[in-house]
């Protein structure tokens, strides 16, 4: 079969595989769509070491059930199903309750991560991680399983002080952002307010639900003072879907008293936390700061069903499988608006 993967740190290449053959236990997903995640730069960025080679990467991924392995009950030729991404051992505190997301063994382990992903014509899962999405779209669940999710999971874990009258700043209206906006716009009644550094992703954040658009600049401070009221009022709950220096000063500076910082990029910055009486504080007193990971297979069921209800629609732009390393290379450059989504 073909296949896109990462031969060496930072190469990326369609090459020919063997189709793998399911064990017990798993299921070989013939592959429907798969998702071009941020996240995938960052591990063809990571270095030698941190990821195995050669990896198919691709972890948003949807398709139909191919062929069953031994032992394998309640799964058949030709169902239409998401793959939840993360494999957890199982065993640890995290995955006992129910919070793969928090293994503690497998810290970051997952389909497209420490084992061959979707970028494929198919890919081999453990049965346990596929959900059935109904008639829904393949090009539409597959982005749902982490760009839905993840900001799904970071907005359940504020969903306490996402209180009618007050406010929520995302920040990256990309792949990631664009979700969290409709998820805030239909679950919550806060004030959405959205920035970005490109207007397309802006005028798309409108699109999605915002109700205030922010450039990012030298003024994206004073403007969202000027929405959300100066500290210690601020923005309840701040949400960086991008995760450099600029972003998380930012969202440190507008955060309310007591609010909370959710941090969902990984784009290298640092956070200072020095709590302080008499100068202002990096961090707001009473600010939590929180760090989430993806999500758990609960949530993401929800937000299947979020889709199925018509109240989350990924905006996707579509490439075929020999066309992934230009669609990384798009989502590199700023280019992508959105989700890129590959079809094999
Ligand atoms: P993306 O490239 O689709 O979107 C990023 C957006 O941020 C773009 O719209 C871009 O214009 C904007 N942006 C970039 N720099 C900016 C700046 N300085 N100020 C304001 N806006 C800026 O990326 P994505 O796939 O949505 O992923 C976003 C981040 O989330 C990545 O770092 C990714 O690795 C990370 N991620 C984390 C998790 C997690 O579980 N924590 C899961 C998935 C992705
Ligand atoms: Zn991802
Ligand atoms: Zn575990």
């Amino acid at each position: 079969m073909r296949a896109v993967r990462m031969t060496a740190p930072g190469v990326l290449e369609q090459v020919e595989v063997p189709t793998p053959t399911p064990g017990p236990g798993e299921v070989l997903v013939r592959v429907g769509a798969v998702g071009a995640c941020h996240s995938d730069l960052h591990i063809l960025d990571a270095g030698p070491g941190v990821f195995p080679t050669p990896l198919t990467l691709g972890h948003e991924i949807a398709g139909t059930v191919d062929t069953v392995g031994d032992g394998i009950t309640g799964w058949s030729a030709g169902d239409r199903v998401a793959v939840y991404g993360i494999i957890g051992c199982g065993t640890c505190r995290g995955c006992l309750r129910g919070r793969e997301n928090q293994c503690r063994k497998v810290p970051v382990g997952g389909i497209g991560l420490s084992r061959d992903g979707g970028l494929a014509e198919y890919v081999l899962v453990p049965a346990s991680r596929l959900l059935p999405i109904g008639d829904l779209a393949v090009t539409q669940a597959a982005p749902l399983t982490d760009a839905g999710l993840t900001p799904y999971h970071a907005i359940a874990l504020a969903r306490p002080a996402l209180r009618p009258g007050t406010s929520c700043v995302v920040i990256g209206i990309g792949g990631l952002g664009h979700m969290a906006v409709q998820i805030l716009a239909a679950t919550t009644t806060v004030r959405i307010i959205a920035v970005d550094s490109n207007v397309a992703a802006l005028d798309l954040a409108t699109r999605m639900g915002a109700h205030h658009v922010v450039p990012a600049g030298p003024d994206t401070v004073d403007r969202i003072r000027e929405l959300v009221g100066p500290t210690p009022d601020g923005a309840d709950v701040v949400l960086d879907c991008v995760g450099v220096d600029a972003t998380l000063t930012t969202a440190r500076t507008v955060v309310a008293t007591g609010g909370r910082l959710l941090l969902v990029g990984l784009g290298g910055g640092t956070l200072p936390v020095r709590p302080v009486a008499d100068e202002p504080p990096t961090v707001p007193f009473e600010t939590s700061v929180e760090v989430p990971f993806w999500g758990t297979r609960a949530e993401l069921q929800e937000v299947i069903a979020l889709s199925r209800d018509g109240l989350l629609t990924a905006d996707v732009q579509t490439f075929p499988l020999e066309r992934a390393p230009e669609a990384y290379d798009l989502l590199r450059a700023g280019e992508i608006h959105g989700r890129a989504v590959i079809v094999p």
